[in-house]
């Protein structure tokens, strides 16, 4: 029997109604002839709640009994989930992560699928099982403990078991019906797109788009997952929601595909260092030993032996950051008169694989914006992407002007 991936998200199993709706969408699969692997995340809101509960019973957390308590919502639906569709006379039995067993590293909270055997279940579905029913976003690690995939980690459950069992394609059923040329939310004329390649819906989903965990979505290109995103929420036909595939499998893409954003960057700037070789060796491996995610980087021109260095980072990394330059400089590694934080910003970004063989994406977005009257203070570019940092007001009028010049509206 072909085998299909269904992954249902926190909003899709948020109430035992809910549950009862997708444990149909199922049943209609498997009278289609699929053996069924569903796979399930927390209860909306339930996984934010057992975070906060262990963050208030012990701040600096023991990692391995955060996974123990955070994965725990998973096991509540795969068992309801089990339990509804046995109620439809639908064969189905549940599998929390080290039961398959998903074999993970032992990064908790942040663990990454090492390997899912496959004969568990199989054997399941050869004595007449139709749907396995498994826990998404956890597994075990070597030292038999129960990890985490990091938040959003059911995608990549799911895309993970796509790829071990050889599955037709894996769908993700959301609340939202497929990927957008950008947030509708941001700017009504956004619209859905039939199909996005593997490294567009990568650099959006990195970007800031919220739809797909972005580790699922290089599983998906390096394992070539036939991956589409589609709503619960809606009665679906088979061609329903965006597929999310190889570039060669998209007739006519447009030049950009979508804009992305993302409210919560800072921009911080080490005013005068030194302009000498190891210089940005020195700063940018005392940030990331801090912990600090750097994203753009931008060095002006030096004058008289000094330069400024200029990074963005996460907002909430910007204490961080400080301290580690701070330290870094008491210990004689690196010299700078002071470091500016500019917590005010945004990124905005346009993306799209048609920008390979098209120039002038950039000058026209540049035009854009400053016929905006809009600053840009950072800008950086990918084969597929030119991101710029402006101030945060500006957001929102940056991506509609941005979805309207490339004329996005239009984009299917
Ligand atoms: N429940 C987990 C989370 O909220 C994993 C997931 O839903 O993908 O992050
Ligand atoms: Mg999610």
């Amino acid at each position: 029997m072909p085998v299909l991936v269904m992954k249902f998200g926190g909003t899709s199993v948020a109430t035992l109604d809910r549950i009862r709706r997708a444990a149909k969408r199922v049943g209609v699969e498997v009278a289609k002839g699929y053996d069924v692997i569903v796979i399930v995340s927390a209860m909306s809101g339930k996984t934010n709640e057992l975070v906060g509960w262990v963050n208030e019973t012990s701040p600096l957390y023991d990692a391995r009994e955060y996974d123990a308590v955070v994965s725990s919502g998973e096991n509540v639906t795969a068992g309801l989930m089990a339990l509804t569709l046995q109620e439809m006379d639908v064969p189905a039995r549940s599998w929390q992560g080290w039961q398959v067993p998903v074999r993970t590293t032992s990064a908790h909270s942040a663990a990454r699928i090492e390997e899912i055997p496959t004969d568990n279940i199989l054997t399941k579905f050869a004595e007449g099982m139709k749907v396995a029913v498994v826990a998404g976003f956890q597994g075990v690690s070597p030292e038999g403990r129960i990890t985490t995939l990091g938040r959003g980690g059911s995608d990549t459950t799911a895309v993970a078991f796509a790829a071990a069992f050889d599955a037709e394609r894996c769908d993700i059923y959301t609340d939202v019906d497929g990927v957008y040329t950008t947030d509708p939310r941001v700017s009504a004329k956004a619209r859905k797109l039939d199909r996005i390649a593997f490294e567009e819906m990568l650099e959006l989903a990195s970007l800031g788009a919220k739809v797909l965990q972005t580790r699922s979505v290089e599983l998906a290109m390096r394992y070539k997952v036939k991956l589409r995103v589609l709503s619960s929420f809606e009665e679906q036909s088979d061609d329903a929601g965006t597929l999310v595939c190889d570039e060669e499998d998209i007739m006519e893409s447009n030049v950009v595909a979508g804009v992305a954003f993302s409210r919560d960057e800072a921009k911080m700037t080490l005013v005068s260092v030194a302009d000498r070789p190891g210089i940005a060796a020195s700063i940018f491996t005392a940030l990331s030993d801090g912990g600090v995610n750097v994203d753009m980087i931008v060095q002006n021109i030096s004058e008289e032996g000094r330069t400024d260095m200029t990074w963005s980072c996460p907002t909430d990394q910007v204490v961080r950051a400080q301290k580690a330059v701070a330290e870094a400089k008491a210990q004689g590694a690196i010299n700078f008169h002071e470091v500016i934080a500019d917590t005010d910003v945004a990124k905005v970004s346009v993306v799209g694989i048609g920008m390979r063989s098209h120039t002038g994406v950039a000058a026209k977005m540049f035009q854009v914006l400053s016929a905006e009257g809009i600053n840009i203070k950072v800008i950086t570019t990918s084969e597929i992407k030119i991101s710029v940092l402006i101030d945060r007001k500006y957001m929102e009028l940056a991506v509609q002007a941005l979805h309207d010049a490339f004329e996005l509206e239009k984009a299917a």
